[in-house]
């Protein structure tokens, strides 16, 4: 694997040709956990996987993103999702320019949800280099077999919590229980800001968060983003094959 750490020299000596990309946020997460969450988690998942597919480059993560959701949360730093856009460009751009052939990004923020049609574009702008995302939803089908609630653990929750409480069990504070204890849809994020309609800023059930659910959801986390992985790469023999036979 390859990071910032590496010289000039280590990237000609290797035939290094893809990147990851972490992608967090610096918003509120509640009363329980640091505001720089999303950040730790994207780098974690993204050094991992980066380690799996020997020779990849592992970038810095994207720190600030769009979070205009979490606006009043003091602590909370965000960029327009029309500039996490042109940002995640102007870099698939530069790998292009520089010999890379694959760009994956590892999003940990659903707020990022420009990163989608934005790729969809570039995939096509960029052909052949292409633009592979790793979304923090990724093994959602499987997180009946992790988590309490599936429903609407979407911010700073039982399986953020929990995750947290496996990587870095200090940077756990004490959970602030809110009343109301019925959350929105996630669309409702377009019409509200999170702290207006909740009462701690976190959305979800970090109560019923262990170190155990934590780990579990590392292993399976992985498991599900590698086999996507793999998935596409049967697709593209797939596809390469039925178009050799025109
Ligand atoms: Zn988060």
């Amino acid at each position: 694997m390859l990071n910032m750490f590496n010289t000039k020299k280590d990237f000609h000596d290797s035939n290094c040709t893809v990147a990851i990309l972490p992608v967090g946020a610096l918003e509120q997460h509640g009363s329980h956990l640091p505001v720089g969450t999303d950040n730790i988690f994207a780098e974690y998942f993204a050094r991992q996987i980066a380690e799996k597919l020997e020779g990849a480059y592992l970038l810095p993560v994207i720190p600030i993103t769009s979070s205009i959701e979490h606006r009043e949360g003091k602590g909370t730093v965000f960029v327009k999702a029309d500039t996490l856009a042109l940002i995640i460009r102007d870099i698939a751009e530069s790998l292009r320019y520089a010999g890379f052939k694959q760009l994956i990004i590892l999003n940990w923020h659903g707020g990022n949800w420009i990163i989608k049609p934005t790729i969809r574009s570039l995939n096509r702008e960029l052909h052949p280099f292409e633009v592979i995302l790793l979304d923090s939803g990724l093994a959602a089908h499987r997180h009946g077999e992790i988590f309490k609630h599936t429903k609407n653990d979407l911010h700073a929750g039982e399986m953020e919590t929990s995750l947290m409480l496996y990587l870095h069990k200090n940077y756990v504070g004490e959970i602030r229980s809110q009343t109301n204890t019925e959350f929105a849809p996630q669309a409702f994020m377009d019409y509200f800001d999170v702290t207006q309609i909740t009462e701690d800023g976190y959305w979800g059930y970090p109560e019923e968060a262990t170190i155990e659910k934590g780990e579990k959801m590392a292993r399976i986390f992985i498991e599900c983003a590698l086999e996507y992985l793999q998935e596409i790469e049967r697709m593209k023999l797939k596809v390469k094959e039925s178009e050799s036979l025109l």
